[in-house]
């Protein structure tokens, strides 16, 4: 009988070498900028009480209703594998009475996120994110610096064609007048039912609807900018020049909304046009009312979530070379038994002087091994023979131009350190 033979599921897949490499290189990358600048690294579990997701991203959020992994415990527990990263950290922050020490609480995180989405590229149902949330201030200088941090983080990637997209939506200054006025424009065109039904719970996410007939009767509608109270025009512009002056380039989209309901203020998007209709490589934005939605005091706060996944498909569509380590730089070609246990001796030492080693093993021959050592990457082989540790030596042989050379093996380690 067969084995049954399995796959990874619908809209997953699996990061092979060298894409797995890469991938971790992005992360690395993105969570740089980061670390230098003062933020602490958080772990939260990867699932959550599916109340959380429900009150803090919002009950009528395509998220929750449509693309969550929901599911009861065996011991009764409704809980679900997490969309998003803000609203964990801020539940591990008042858990852990983080925002009872000294404020603002800058964290960083890494991890998996999961959706239930329809598969295409660049929109999978497990991804990865880097995110980041500075917690317990309205400073908009908090709001610049993580807009300045991520793109320092796509450009030590060599990443080139990443726009930055601002916007705000106003606070409860302007929100509720600007609400109103956009529900009343679109109660005046002729919509779906569900999209009807959206303009009475959420019209601000109407903005958001990608359908181009959608799109072009919203043409006249009105804008954020224009109902903008003092404070709210004062925090936006405050946003803006700090972007400025740290020489980030950016667009004003008074459009811009997000699939979130906690956001207030400041929104940002991160986009690339190498990506077809995926195109965001990454947002954010400020959530100053969420930590009362979940059951916390009233505490300010912004964020951001980069996708690692577009990062990397963004690269490749740049032609950029995958980032990240693979291979080796010394390989060991041990011939019989001996020299096998000498270079499995020499690599143990190589690797712990921090130089990459590899050997080859399962007593092969010197063609099957020499052949291992291209395969590796390594810039040198050091093949030898029981004869060569007769006479104390061992063969270093340049893998690019073939040129060998004699060594002590007393003086190896040294040499091949000093080499590569
Ligand atoms: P969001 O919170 O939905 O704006 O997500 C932040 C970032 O995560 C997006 O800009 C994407 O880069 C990435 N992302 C979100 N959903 C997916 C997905 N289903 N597949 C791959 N990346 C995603």
């Amino acid at each position: 009988m067969n084995a049954p033979s399995f796959r990874a599921p619908r809209g997953t897949f699996d990061l092979v070498s060298p894409r797995g490499e890469a991938m971790l290189a992005v992360r690395d990358a993105l969570a740089a900028p980061l670390r230098s600048a003062g933020y602490g690294y958080v772990e939260t579990p990867s699932f959550e009480e599916t109340a959380l997701f429900a009150r803090g991203v919002g009950e009528s959020t395509d998220i929750v209703t449509k693309e969550m992994y929901s599911f009861t415990t065996r011991g009764g527990d409704d809980v679900t594998l997490r969309p998003e990263g803000t609203a964990p950290v801020l539940r591990a922050v008042l858990e852990n009475n983080l925002h009872r020490g000294a404020l603002p609480l800058k964290l960083w995180y890494s991890g998996s996120y999961y959706r239930y989405e329809r598969p295409q590229k660049g929109r999978y149902r497990h991804f990865s994110q880097v995110g980041a949330e500075v917690v317990g201030t309205e400073d908009p200088a908090s709001d610049a610096e993580l807009i300045v941090l991520a793109v320092d983080g796509y450009r030590a990637l060599g990443l080139t064609g990443v726009r930055v997209l601002v916007n705000t939506i106003g606070s409860n200054e302007s929100r509720p007048a600007y609400r109103a006025a956009l529900q009343e424009y679109l109660r005046g065109l002729d919509l779906d039912e569900e999209t009807a039904r959206r303009v009475e719970i959420n019209p601000l996410r109407v903005l958001d609807d990608k359908r181009p007939e959608i799109q072009k009767s919203l043409a006249e509608a009105p804008l954020i900018t224009d109902f903008l109270g003092p404070s709210d025009r004062a925090h936006h512009d405050t946003v803006r020049a700090l972007l400025t002056a740290a020489g980030v380039e950016f667009e004003d989209d008074p459009r811009l909304v997000r699939g979130l309901d906690y956001y207030t203020r400041t929104l940002f998007e991160f986009v690339h046009d190498g990506l077809g209709s995926q195109s965001a490589v990454g947002g954010g934005g400020r959530y100053d009312g969420l930590a009362e939605v979940i059951g916390g005091p009233s505490l300010p706060g912004v964020g951001f979530g980069l996708g690692a996944d577009r990062t990397l498909l963004a690269m490749e569509a740049e032609g950029l070379p995958l980032p990240g380590r693979t291979g080796v730089d010394v390989f060991a070609v041990p011939l019989g038994a001996e020299a096998a246990s000498w270079a499995f001796a020499l690599v143990t030492s190589l690797r712990r002087e921090g130089v990459a080693a590899d050997l080859a093993t399962g007593g092969r021959g010197l063609k099957g091994a020499m052949k291992a050592a291209d395969r590796s990457g390594a810039k040198y082989a050091v093949v030898v023979g029981e004869r060569d540790l007769d006479e104390g030596v061992a063969q270093v042989k340049d893998l690019a131009t073939g040129e060998q050379q004699a060594v002590s093996v007393n003086g190896l380690v040294t040499h091949l350190k000093r080499l590569v």
